[in-house]
């Protein structure tokens, strides 16, 4: 992955993708003092730029530093990676950590790094394809507690247990995990939000031990604006035979229907074809007003 043409933005310059390097006794990589957004430009445009930039900056507070870029540094400079390397739909991964001059758990006079990368990423799935719906396994771990860990922060450290929770649910044929949180109710995926569909009402877990995505909230926003009603609710996993349709949703899965967890069946029906409709709408670039 690090050998490849494009342009990088690293600490207020673009530099050429293979002379992004840190150095290897860097804080971020010891410790985990690094928090990271995902991101995906249409047409050119990097969809809620500024939601995410907001996100990037409080998800650093929260690992107790501030990012040497406000919002608006932080847009203009993703921007600029997207219109360098010439994209139009893609992936933007802005990353933030503390550097090598202090290694130990302390490390307060650390530099804060900031990079921004993109790359090529299109939407991987037609309608049709989408419409026959992933597999899910259901994880071991479970997302820790509110008094555990950081859980509203898109922190690297929290997504250790999701990379070895994706791991195992590959390796036994599933495409991702549905994980339960800390009290056993369902949460989400290793990387995407999870919604149910109940007699034309959808139901999603309350995001009070993860991250409330970005997604998330533009298809809570998109299903009230077609008249659905949205329950947000303790979900247990006994109660998923109960539901019609089930999918994931985040910026890199987008809308994407669901057709199995564990012994459970779910079949991708209207609800989930008009969300995904409605959201590949919402994405596009609105034109300027003449
Ligand atoms: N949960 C986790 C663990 C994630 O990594 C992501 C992707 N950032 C999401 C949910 C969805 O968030 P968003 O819609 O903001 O991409």
């Amino acid at each position: 992955f690090d050998q490849r043409d494009g342009y990088i933005w690293m600490n207020g310059r673009i530099v050429a993708w293979a002379d992004a390097k840190l150095h290897v006794l860097s804080h971020g990589l010891h410790y985990a003092s690094c928090v990271f957004e995902g991101e995906r430009a249409y047409e050119g445009r990097i969809f809620k730029s500024r939601e995410h930039s907001e996100r990037f900056r409080a998800s650093a507070q929260v690992l107790d530093f501030e990012l040497p870029y406000s919002v608006a540094e932080l847009d203009a400079a993703k921007q600029l990676v997207v219109d360098k390397n010439n994209f139009q739909n893609c992936y933007v991964r802005p990353v933030a950590w503390r550097g090598s001059e202090m290694m130990a758990v302390a490390a307060q006079n650390s530099t804060i790094n900031v990079a921004i990368a993109a790359w090529d990423w299109p939407s991987m799935f037609d309608m049709e394809t989408k419409m026959k719906g992933i597999r899910l396994d259901i994880a071991d771990y479970r997302r820790p507690d509110p008094q555990t860990a950081p859980c509203h922060a898109k922190a690297a450290g929290l997504y250790m247990i999701c990379t070895i929770s994706k791991h195992r649910a590959e390796r036994r044929g599933y495409a991702d995990a549905m994980m339960l949180d800390w009290q056993g109710r369902v949460a989400e995926c290793t990387g995407a939000n999870l919604f149910f569909t109940q007699k034309g009402a959808l139901h999603t877990p309350i995001a009070d031990c993860f991250l409330n995505g970005i997604t998330r909230q533009t298809v809570i926003e998109l299903a009230k604006r077609r008249g659905l009603e949205v329950v947000e609710r303790r979900i247990m996993p006994d109660e998923l035979s109960g539901f019609d349709e089930c999918f994931v949703c985040g910026t890199g899965a987008e809308v994407t229907p669901v057709s199995e967890i564990g012994p459970y069946r779910f079949t991708p029906g209207v609800i989930s074809r008009a969300l995904i409709e409605d959201y590949s709408l919402e994405v596009r670039p609105r034109q300027q007003a003449a």
